[in-house]
């Protein structure tokens, strides 16, 4: 009886062991065998690696990591444009954008001025809700290049009327004067730069959007009944502090766009570090590129409970031509020093006030993600995010 028993207990204990060997086997199949249901793509303006570097340093010292460096994927992007090896941030965000090489300076374009569908295009092709949050204004070159195609990323009043007529559901950032007219203040003191006489804010109210232009505003709005926002929060790139910051920006779209049982995509711009890297500003860019990696941990957060999203945060270009240095020796430009939590120092050199050619950092997890390994031009960026969409098997595509 005893020995009957312990059977049926054995064999318990077997199948057991089967189901959790099987499932074990089932959860340790590529996730590349999944489509992306969701995209969230993080661009810092001008980061490079040792604006990460910096940043790590000032917040977490040499111990420990920054939320973007214990992501399971890394790798670099090649950043080169159609016409130049040093890019710029519209030809930069075209290619991450639509997977083709352009010149610097235009928007959704090839270098022969033909309108190039965006990812954002795609996700919104396929039922998905679709956002863009920057700290410059929204109209600017990273977030116009995902919902705009204009041949001059000067053209922001036409890129504020394209990316209203594509329906982006969330649309935070600056630079309310692009969607104003010259009669008009609107919330911030500078009138509006719009000689068409269009009210760009007006009319998105009237298609259904909630419209804030200050953080009150913007903590109070009900993200169960919002479903198409518009939040401007400066006649042009925010202030500093951010208020919303990146990281609150960055929630509140997750909020309303996670609503959607299709999906979503999501781009969020730090978007200045990038000016205070031109303006050689270590305080500054290193500030904006934690306050980036907060926005960061928001979305990683998120993905805990909804694996079936791709992450990727990369960078267009580097700018200032930043290196961490012990000491203050540089030749030129030394910046600091900059505590780090264990008392120690460091300093930041820099060595143009433009931008550089070097090769960005990609980090990534989820989907498709471990196509983002190894070095690739940013236009493969695109193609892995199509791919994770469409669910493309990796053996399709070449690196
Ligand atoms: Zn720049």
């Amino acid at each position: 009886m005893t020995t009957i028993m312990n059977i049926r207990i054995l064999r318990k204990i077997s199948f057991l062991l089967v189901v959790i060997l099987g499932l074990s086997f089932c959860s340790s199949v590529s996730p590349d065998s999944l489509k992306a249901k969701n995209i969230i793509l993080f661009i810092g303006d001008g980061m490079g690696k040792e604006h990460i570097k910096a940043a790590s340093l000032l917040t977490t010292g040499n111990d420990s990591l920054l939320y973007m460096n214990n992501m399971p994927i890394s790798g670099w992007s090649r950043t080169s444009s159609k016409d130049n090896s040093v890019t710029d941030s519209a030809a930069a965000a075209t290619a991450m954008a639509t997977g083709v090489k352009t010149n610097n300076g235009f928007i959704g374009m090839d270098a022969n001025f033909n309108p190039v569908s965006t990812i954002l295009e795609e996700a919104k092709r396929q039922g998905k809700s679709v956002g863009l949050i920057t700290t410059v204004q929204i109209s600017h070159a990273t977030p116009a290049a995902f919902a705009s195609h204009v041949k001059d990323r000067n053209s922001m009043t036409e890129i504020a009327s394209q990316m209203l007529a594509e329906g982006v559901d969330v649309l935070l950032g600056g630079g309310e004067d692009e969607f104003i007219p010259t009669s008009d203040t609107g919330c911030y003191p500078a009138l509006g730069v719009r000689n068409d006489g269009r009210n760009l804010i007006n009319e998105a109210i009237s298609g259904g959007y909630i419209y804030v232009c200050n953080s009150d505003s913007f903590k109070s709005i009900n993200t169960s009944s919002t479903s198409k926002l518009l939040g401007l929060f400066a006649d042009e790139g925010m202030a500093r502090p951010f208020s919303p910051s990146l990281a609150q920006m960055t929630q509140k779209a997750l909020d309303i766009l996670s609503k959607n049982s299709n999906g979503f995509f999501l781009m969020v711009e730090g978007g200045q570090i990038d000016g205070a890297s031109h303006s050689n500003d270590a305080a500054n860019a290193i500030g904006d590129t934690v306050g980036f990696y907060e926005a960061v941990k928001i979305a990683k957060e998120y993905v805990s409970s909804n694996n079936d999203t791709l992450i990727i945060v990369t960078a267009d270009h580097e700018t200032g031509g930043m290196t961490v240095s012990p000491t203050s020796t540089g030749v030129s430009g030394e910046d600091g020093p900059f505590n780090m939590p264990d008392g120690k120092k460091f300093y930041v050199l820099w060595s143009t006030t433009g931008h550089t050619a070097v090769d960005v950092p990609i980090a990534s997890q989820g989907p498709f993600s471990d196509m983002l390994s190894g070095v690739h031009e940013n236009t493969f960026i695109h193609d892995v995010m199509l791919n994770a969409l469409h669910g493309i098997d990796n053996s399709n595509i070449s690196k």
